[in-house]
């Protein structure tokens, strides 16, 4: 068998498209050969030729606690012995459920899916079904998984004039959906003036974090929450990337602003296939077969997903490794940063929050919307991303993708990255 990444990335095209099972993962937005990975601990990953790689995409979010934590491991293991999957009532979600209700205060029933997308598809549809109403609004720079109603961009014209993000999505599925500006509380006032009484939900990512890191300002969202009340919609807050990793109570909790819905992803699984959408019993006891949403899933609540996942949040919470994750991650992305830029031909600044770090061209200020993101982004990231590669820095293969770091991210690991990127002069 022929082990290397460039070898196996010509077979995976022939089988699947674009060579991958995911877009970004084809280094389509950094150019080069995507790098095939058969290994992972803690910081680390190894690829099929051997060669070690420091970690901070991390699976793009999952991993609070590095590749294969131990505990988390022996936990999967005494699940694959008891059960792989039941498809019937079983203890581990009920365990997980109580867990995460009895920790964050505006989850007052939740349901397990398998994915983010599902999840954000799911509480858009008890919205609709809550409010009698067809509309949404979502944010330019938010990304809510593959569901059709949310791959929209803003168009050229008016709020709700959207154009579809991708092929293959009829404008008739998406013209219930407007997309605004973040930060721009003007409009949003204006819009919900004309608009407020049509709108079912208001979907965010209250941190957005799938465009780079784009913080919001507190009153932007404050004032989410009071139109939200107002008009009568559901405010939605994705927390997808953002739940447990934004301290436990993730960015609701930080603002001390509460979503009526609430959506989970990535390290509620623990590094296994698990979404959840969750919120108000008032809205939540609407779904099937309670209530008239219809909503399933064949493995749905899958117990080694529920396992890891009560596992990586009892961690979370117990060891509450946020504030030195967080301190960890300014002051070593700072000094990638200052690194970096004895290097490299432009100036580059991160903007980071707890575990998340962005590494972006300094423009002056904060980057808090798209249009603010410098246009040379994508060409100024890829002098840095294939140097870095070479020295076994793996980041995330895309300008536009945050990096992450994790408790795994020991202080010699991150001193011995600064030493790589100081051999790149
Ligand atoms: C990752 C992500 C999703 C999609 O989750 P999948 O599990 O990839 O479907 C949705 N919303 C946000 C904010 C995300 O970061």
């Amino acid at each position: 068998m022929d082990l290397s990444s460039h070898d196996l990335f010509q077979r995976s095209l022939k089988v699947a498209p674009g060579g991958v099972h995911s877009p970004v993962r084809s280094f389509q937005s950094v150019g080069g050969n995507p790098i095939f990975f058969e290994r992972s601990k803690g910081a680390y990953l190894w690829d099929v030729e051997g060669k070690r790689y420091i970690d901070f995409c991390q699976s793009f979010g999952p991993l609070l606690f590095g590749h294969r934590d131990p505990e988390i491991q022996e936990i999967v293991l005494d699940t694959i012995e008891r059960t792989w999957t039941l498809g019937a009532c079983e203890p581990y979600s009920l365990e997980l459920a109580e867990f995460i209700i009895q920790h964050i205060p505006w989850v007052e029933k939740i349901r397990f899916v398998n994915s983010g997308t599902e999840a954000v598809m799911s509480a858009l549809r008890v919205a609709r079904a809550a409010t009698g109403r067809a509309k949404v609004l979502k944010f330019e720079g938010c990304y809510h998984g593959h569901l059709d109603s949310l791959l929209v961009k803003a168009g050229s014209g008016l709020a709700g004039e959207s154009a579809s993000d991708s092929a293959g999505i009829p404008k008739e599925l998406i013209q219930n959906t407007f997309v605004l500006s973040l930060d721009e509380e003007d409009e949003l006032e204006e819009f919900f003036s004309e608009h407020g009484t049509e709108i079912a939900a208001i979907a965010i990512e209250p941190l957005p974090a799938n465009y780079g890191l784009l913080p919001q300002r507190k009153s932007f969202l404050q004032k989410l929450r009071s139109l939200a009340t107002k008009f009568g919609c559901v405010l939605i807050f994705d927390e997808v990337i953002t739940g447990f990793r934004i301290g436990f109570t993730g960015m609701s909790g930080r603002l001390g602003i509460s979503p009526d819905l609430v959506c989970y992803g990535k390290i509620i699984g623990g590094g296994f296939p698990v979404g959840a959408y969750a919120g108000k019993a008032s809205l939540m006891d609407l779904v099937s077969p309670s209530g008239k949403v219809y909503q399933a899933g064949t493995l749905s609540a899958n117990p080694i997903g529920m396992r890891a996942g009560l596992k990586t949040l009892q961690k979370a919470f117990l060891e509450n490794p946020y504030s030195a994750l967080s301190i960890q991650t300014e002051t070593w992305s700072n000094e990638l940063v200052k690194s970096l830029n004895e290097t490299s031909e432009f100036t580059w600044k991160t903007q980071s929050l707890d575990s998340l770090f962005w590494l972006v061209r300094e423009s002056g200020k904060e980057i808090r919307k798209i249009s603010e993101i410098p246009s040379s982004l994508q060409d100024d990231f890829k002098t840095i991303f294939h140097p870095l590669l070479q020295k076994g820095v793996y980041l995330p293969p895309s300008p536009y993708e945050v990096g992450f770091l994790s408790t795994a991210h020991t202080k010699e690991i991150l001193d011995e990255t600064i030493s790589l990127v100081k051999t790149l002069l």
